[in-house]
């Protein structure tokens, strides 16, 4: 899997399809060598995105096509997603953290956010699970110069796009990627074998 990121974010969500020279410099997640591959087809996923109407949020379901390409090294193929779609969830990160702005800084109860995004207050947990996990990460990136959750969340969201680049090269997961566990923990951080590619 390739995540793609474009600096200044205008990415189309709704498919991305790297540039000649991006597809030069991208390396294989399976063999290492870089750019060799080709476009080889695409496959369609839903994802629920949150959208800005008037001054509340709608949840809309949206249709993604996702291109493979193919590594001409060693015939593997990679989806390549856009930064805002985490692997396996079907709700997208940009989804999450408006959910989580509405509590952390919006200061709404939680059973107006669950209207409002259409989802379970179980779901709104599961998410405020996310974030209290992806904290010290956080807190090591602001370089333990603030410490309250609210705060670091406001600065988060001020400094997404910088935060995530600098997150997905340190760390090679996605942020906010997590698999159900059975052990008390409930989730559990997923290292899944992915390529950041940043494009600038
Ligand atoms: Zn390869």
């Amino acid at each position: 899997m390739i995540a793609y990121i474009k600096k200044d974010d205008k990415q189309n969500l709704k498919e991305i399809i790297p540039s000649e020279q991006d597809l030069l410099k991208i390396t294989c997640p399976k063999c290492n060598c870089v750019g060799r591959f080709y476009l080889h087809g695409f496959y369609t996923r839903f994802l629920y995105v949150a959208i800005l109407v008037v001054n509340s949020f709608l949840k809309d379901k949206i249709s993604v096509r996702v291109l493979r390409l193919k590594c001409r090294n060693c015939n593997k193929t990679h989806a390549v997603l856009h930064h805002d779609i985490i692997p396996y969830n079907r709700y997208s990160l940009s989804f999450i953290t408006e959910v989580l702005a509405s509590f952390f800084i919006s200061k709404y109860k939680v059973s107006e956010i669950c209207i409002e995004f259409e989802i379970s207050e179980k779901l709104f947990y599961t998410f405020l699970d996310y974030y209290k996990k992806e904290l010290p990460e956080l807190k090591a990136y602001f370089k333990g110069k603030i410490q309250d959750e609210e705060e670091i969340f406001e600065e988060f969201i001020l400094n997404i796009t910088d935060f995530l680049i600098g997150f997905f090269l340190r760390t090679k997961r996605h942020f906010f990627h997590f698999k159900a566990t059975n052990t008390f923990s409930k989730y559990s951080i997923c290292h899944f074998h992915i390529i950041f590619f940043v494009s600038s």
